[in-house]
């Protein structure tokens, strides 16, 4: 299966389960277009059949990391049910970004969900296997990048591990608005890619954060290396709409040259996440690595 044989409606929310952006598939599927998601206040909610509005919005709300696949009944514009398959993946600012599809990208106006859901299991699962890469960056998400670690873990290789968080850019987003804020993001993406090129894996953990692994590394001095040059190539990043704010990240890493201790993710998160910490606080745009 192609997954250009299905096509996604994209829609975000913010932590109110505001509805902030929508795509064009979204204004096919729910009849809502872009010009009234802007200016009138469009909730989740307002997307949820009434007789199972508390039940779907607590669905919803349950989900506070990661993401996760729910089918549901939508009520479009005009009050058309149709039957739709969710892809909810919540950032760590608890943005929501949703992508939903409806079987054959059609328009269920009856169906029996049983049957639904036998036919559609393949896409389900297809659609759940390549949940690998994040769309505004096309890095990889969270749960594939734990997977590909431990397979280095297990082999136990030498690895640099890093944790970047895009300095002030709370800022950004309110000064200058999301879009530009997307623009950064993916543009610090593009920055980690030409620094790692093939030589490791790169992650958007979510939101403004992002963990990189280098296998193979040699040494402290390595490691040290690549951080700097992140931080140069990120200060070199420019964008038009914004005059007056320096793009600058903060790292915290750890090199793991030996495994005389129990080695995971969540080691290796917490770790470099105390780093990261020190670097924010002796004032951002700049590493600190632990070994
Ligand atoms: P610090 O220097 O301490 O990191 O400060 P900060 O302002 O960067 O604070 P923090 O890292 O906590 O802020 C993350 C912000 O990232 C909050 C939220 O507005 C923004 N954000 C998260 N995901 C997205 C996204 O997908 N797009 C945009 N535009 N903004 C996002
Ligand atoms: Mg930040």
């Amino acid at each position: 299966m192609n997954i250009k044989n299905i096509s996604f409606a994209t829609y975000t929310l913010d932590d109110n389960f505001r509805i902030i952006e929508i795509d064009n598939v979204f204004e096919k599927i729910t009849g809502y277009n872009k010009g009234e998601i802007k200016k009138s206040n469009i909730y989740l909610m307002d997307l949820f059949p009434n007789n199972n509005k508390d039940f779907y919005f607590d669905e919803f709300n349950k989900i506070t990391n990661g993401e996760k696949l729910l089918e549901h009944r939508l009520k479009t514009k005009n009050e058309h049910i149709i039957f739709v398959y969710s892809l909810i993946t919540v950032s760590s600012n608890s943005y929501k970004t949703i992508k939903m599809f409806t079987p054959n990208n059609s328009l269920f106006l009856s169906y029996k969900e049983k049957e639904l859901e036998e036919k559609y299991k393949d896409k389900i699962k297809f659609l759940e296997n390549t949940a690998i890469y994040d769309d505004l960056t096309g890095l990889l998400r969270r749960e594939p990048f734990i997977k590909t670690i431990n397979s280095y873990i297990e082999k136990k290789v030498p690895i640099s591990f890093f944790i970047i968080d895009i300095d002030k850019f709370k800022n950004v987003n309110d000064n200058y608005g999301h879009t530009i804020g997307d623009e950064i993001l993916s543009k610090v993406a593009d920055t980690f890619k030409e620094v790692i090129k093939e030589s490791g894996l790169i992650c958007r953990l979510g939101g403004d954060e992002f963990a990189i692994l280098i296998p193979e590394v040699k040494n402290m001095e390595e490691t040290k290396i690549i951080a700097k040059s992140i931080l140069n190539k990120v200060a070199k990043i420019y964008i038009e709409d914004l005059k007056d704010f320096k793009t600058s990240v903060s790292i915290g890493g750890t090199l793991i040259s030996n495994y005389n201790k129990v080695i995971n993710f969540n080691y290796l998160y917490s770790t470099a996440d105390k780093e990261l910490y020190k670097a924010k606080e002796a004032g951002k745009n700049r590493y600190s690595i632990s070994m």
